[in-house]
């Protein structure tokens, strides 16, 4: 492709991406294809010859759109948001131009700095404690990590390095008989991050909830914190969450560190929620008591406007993170890491590599402005707030759990079956596409609003079409 071809084939693909969002409301949210569909549309092997970049264009709408589930569908309701928004995708473009490998500080001076800065401010405009910052003195800051599954298996290893005084990267797990927990409604991240850390799944203590917060129960926690220690276990790692999977529960973190009082790493989970942070209105539920913690995730590629993938994990001391994660080989030995005075983020997650995807961030962060990133949570907890009202002014429905933001969980009362029925008749529609849950034994719909496209008119349509559905399930 020559540069001239690129100027052309990309504007095409802008277009192409304007076009594709301005025919969204007519698509059916869930894709309709079936299993092995797209791949028998497909060749078995790559062309022998070149083709043009238009025909794979042609490609996308015929083959690849139809199987897609439409994340940045109005109506998708599902899961929680993958928001991709213009300014975020005009960044990671920006980004592959560039291509820069900034494993480490010289390798791209500026994709570990402007990272730094990024954070810092994100950081800033949620409220997290000076602690975490890289500007603050002392040891503490923030990370680009692909998912929060990934920061919170790194956080997880780095525990396992600080709680043997940093040996465990020569002598491996030893015969420490440690305990990792959370609530029973923490994401099942954490389970999979003991079981890649090689502590077993079986290390794992799901603490009870409150049946009616879902949040985690901070007595049950120090009961079993003091059972484990007397069976000769050692507590490692104890995450809270800030904003459930399920149901958006917020634990209450200042009480749960009390509860652990230094005895293990504190991580705070707060992948969903945590972004809601930069309206002060929120700051003081998802912010209460994180100080306490060393570690705290949240996604700016949930809600936050920023194009999968932008997980970010700070940290109160970096040289835990490095202590358990660093390992330089002579071809990456230079000056400026020996200085001391640069960060090199390779010691800061499992892999080396990495792209530059505070570009990304920084677009959304300067795009929007602050300003502009709290009219969009609060449109989505305004239109959540509306949905509740909603299943409150029908007597068919009834909310599961208190409305958590912008998250709604609620069920027909005619039960598990009419629950389930009734989201799956509305998915199968293709109108709206709703997920749904489990709470204390019985079946629930989730309703997560948050897209920058949703409006007041989606929600009545998808209300409609609820009531429709119920009707049908119900008989009449
Ligand atoms: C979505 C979510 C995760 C996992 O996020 P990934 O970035 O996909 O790994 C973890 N915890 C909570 C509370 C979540 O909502």
């Amino acid at each position: 492709m020559t540069p001239e071809e690129f100027r052309r084939q990309g504007h095409a693909v802008i277009d192409w991406i304007a076009d594709y969002w301005e025919s969204l409301d007519e698509l059916p949210v869930l894709s309709r294809v079936a299993p092995g569909e797209v791949r028998r549309a497909l060749p078995a092997a790559a062309p022998e010859h070149p083709e043009p970049f238009d025909s794979l264009l042609a490609d996308v709408d015929a083959i690849v759109v139809p199987g897609l589930t439409h994340w940045q569908h109005p109506r998708f309701f599902a899961y929680f948001p993958a928001n991709s928004s213009p300014a975020a995708i005009l960044g990671d473009l920006l980004s592959s131009g560039i291509g820069a490998q900034g494993m480490i500080w010289a390798t791209g001076p500026a994709v570990t700095e402007v990272e730094q800065v990024v954070v810092d401010w994100l950081a800033r405009a949620m409220g997290l404690p000076e602690q975490f910052l890289h500007a603050a003195p002392g040891r503490g800051g923030g990370v680009i990590h692909d998912t929060a599954s990934t920061a919170t298996f790194t956080a997880l290893v780095a525990a396992i390095s600080a709680a043997t005084g940093g040996r465990s990267p020569e002598q491996g797990l030893g015969s420490h008989r440690w305990t990792v927990y959370g609530s029973t409604q923490a994401h099942s991240s954490l389970v999979k991050a003991a079981m890649m850390a090689g502590l077993g799944s079986d290390c794992v203590r799901g603490i009870q909830v409150d049946p009616r917060t879902q949040a985690m129960d901070v007595r049950a926690l120090e009961r079993q914190l003091a059972d484990d220690v007397d069976d000769g276990f050692q507590p490692l790692f104890v995450q809270a969450a800030v904003g459930t999977t399920s149901t958006g529960a917020v634990d209450d973190v200042e009480e749960i560190a009390m509860a652990v009082d230094g005895l293990a790493w504190l991580h705070v989970d707060a992948a969903w929620a945590g972004v809601a942070a930069v309206c002060p209105e929120h700051r003081d539920r998802l912010m209460r008591g994180v100080h306490l913690a060393r570690s705290f995730v949240t996604n700016p590629h949930k809600w936050l406007l920023t194009t999968f993938d932008c997980s970010v994990l700070w940290v109160r001391d970096s040289a835990l993170l490095t202590g358990a994660l660093s390992i330089t080989p002579e071809y990456l030995r230079n000056a400026a890491t020996e200085s001391g005075e640069v960060v090199d983020y390779r010691d800061w997650h499992p892999q080396l590599g990495r792209r530059f995807r505070a570009l990304k961030l920084w677009a959304v962060l300067r795009t929007y402005g602050l300003e502009g990133l709290r009219a969009h949570i609060r449109d989505g907890v305004a239109l959540a707030a509306y949905v509740e009202e909603l299943v409150a002014s029908d007597d068919r429905f009834e909310l599961v759990t208190d409305r958590s933001l912008s998250l709604v969980v609620f069920r027909l009362r005619a039960g598990d079956d009419a629950t389930l029925a009734a989201m799956e008749a509305l998915n199968a529609s293709g109108v709206a596409y709703l997920s749904h849950t489990r709470v204390e034994g019985r079946a629930a719909m989730r309703l997560a609003v948050g897209s920058w496209r949703t409006t007041r008119a989606d929600v009545d349509r998808t209300w409609a079409a609820l009531q429709e559905a119920a009707e049908g399930v119900l008989g009449g």
